[in-house]
């Protein structure tokens, strides 16, 4: 709550001040890329820096470990909107060293769920229902690999057009420095 309260009071003074006036562009990414990443904290200001990145220049997609968990889910349709209505004739799979989607443990994640109050009930019936949540909290085991089925992933969507170029690369969230895993020209 504290937190919430010190955001508003900034934001009043962002406004008034005017700040926002150095981040004035439009919806169209001038760099016409989107980009798929993870949500991991230390690429919120990194990231966009280490590849020149400016506000306006790209549209990001971002979750935790920068996986696409269903062809026709949330992921996938927002880079196809960003290829359809943006503009965007590039899309960039950047996955990340020390992710935590590639060392999250379901069964502890699940311990955790329990002791926040979800009960055996909840997740038998889950369960029985026919809904995998082991499954469905499972990460990825390598990085590389996990890129490198993205890429494809995005590539053969029956959707994607044929001339938008897919690549994959691996951000080091220390330093920055890319590693390229498929290049898509
Ligand atoms: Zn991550």
């Amino acid at each position: 709550m504290a937190m919430l309260n010190e955001i508003l009071e900034y934001n009043k003074t962002f406004v008034e001040k005017k700040k926002y006036e150095k981040y004035q562009t439009t919806k169209f990414p001038n760099k016409k890329m989107v980009i798929l990443t993870c949500m991991d904290t230390r690429l919120l200001e990194l990231l966009p820096k280490a590849m020149n990145f400016s506000n306006g220049d790209v549209k990001t997609v971002k979750n935790a470990g920068a996986l696409i968990m269903h062809p026709f889910g949330s992921i996938m349709r927002s880079i196809l909107v960003a290829v359809y209505e943006l503009q965007a004739t590039e899309v960039l799979v950047i996955g990340h060293h020390d992710c935590g989607m590639s060392s999250l443990k379901s069964g502890a994640m699940i311990e955790h769920m329990k002791e926040r109050g979800v009960n055996q009930e909840t997740l038998d019936t889950l369960n029985y229902s026919g809904i995998d949540i082991n499954n469905w909290l499972h990460g990825f085991e390598n990085v590389t690999e996990s890129v490198k089925h993205s890429v494809e992933l995005i590539k053969k969507h029956p959707l994607m057009p044929a001339d938008v170029n897919v690549h994959g690369l691996v951000i080091n969230p220390e330093t920055g420095k890319l590693d390229l895993v498929v290049n898509g020209y």
